[in-house]
């Protein structure tokens, strides 16, 4: 059996996945929020975290994964693309189109409370590997263009784990607020509807969407 726990850590969402091989971790949220994932962990009483898993290099979403790293030994993975930017701390944010004007003045003040650490990923995964090897049945899906190493990891069971490619609840959007290459968003939906998912998790909500409702997703010219 598997079961997913979407846990609120700041700014983003942490996704702890059960499994009988081993606890894996989807994005780790803003930083300072590792005890939220431990915590949810000792409610397991699991302490076996084997895999940190990180859809994007963005303050939200990989802000606690190298806390979590030295408390649990996890191993912390990425898409080549955005490798650089965790090495040095950053979160490229691209260009801001309608309200994505807000992030761009509101991360250096996040920044300010509560820095991004540098982390430096133990391994990093292109288009179409698989996780096994970490004892994850998963394969990754390079969805560029929120940034250039954005990633939908999707399960064998079908659940996907879509990152800010897709917005939107309880109708899906495609990203409208920030990307690092706006032109490369919907060959990535294409990509995503084309693993034909049966749930999909989003960054920024503890509710899956069902797979189907990729199909009503109208594209903004
Ligand atoms: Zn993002």
């Amino acid at each position: 059996m598997m079961f997913v726990h979407p846990l609120s850590c700041g700014l983003g969402i942490a996704f702890l996945i059960e499994t009988p091989h081993g606890l894996f971790l989807i994005d780790s949220g803003s930083p300072g929020h590792q005890d939220r994932v431990l915590a949810k962990m000792r409610e397991l009483a699991r302490m076996d975290l084997r895999l940190i898993w990180i859809t994007h290099a963005h303050y939200d979403h990989y802000g606690s994964a190298d806390a979590l790293r030295k408390l649990t030994g996890a191993r912390i993975g990425v898409h080549p693309a955005d490798a650089g930017s965790m090495l040095t701390g950053q979160s490229p944010l691209g260009s801001p189109h309608r309200y994505g004007f807000i992030y761009p003045l509101a991360q250096p003040v996040a920044n300010r409370i509560r820095s991004l650490p540098a982390t430096p990923p133990d391994f990093t995964g292109d288009d179409g590997e698989t996780l096994e090897h970490y004892g994850l049945d998963a394969v990754i899906l390079h969805t560029p263009g929120h940034t250039p190493g954005h990633s939908c990891l999707q399960l064998e069971e079908g659940i996907n784990f879509a990152g800010d490619l897709i917005a939107g609840f309880p109708q899906p959007a495609l990203q409208s607020l920030l990307a690092t290459d706006w032109g490369q968003l919907t060959n990535s939906l294409s990509k995503l509807q084309a693993a034909q998912p049966k749930w999909i998790y989003t960054g920024h909500s503890v509710h899956p969407l069902p797979g189907k409702s990729l199909e009503g997703i109208k594209l903004e010219s």
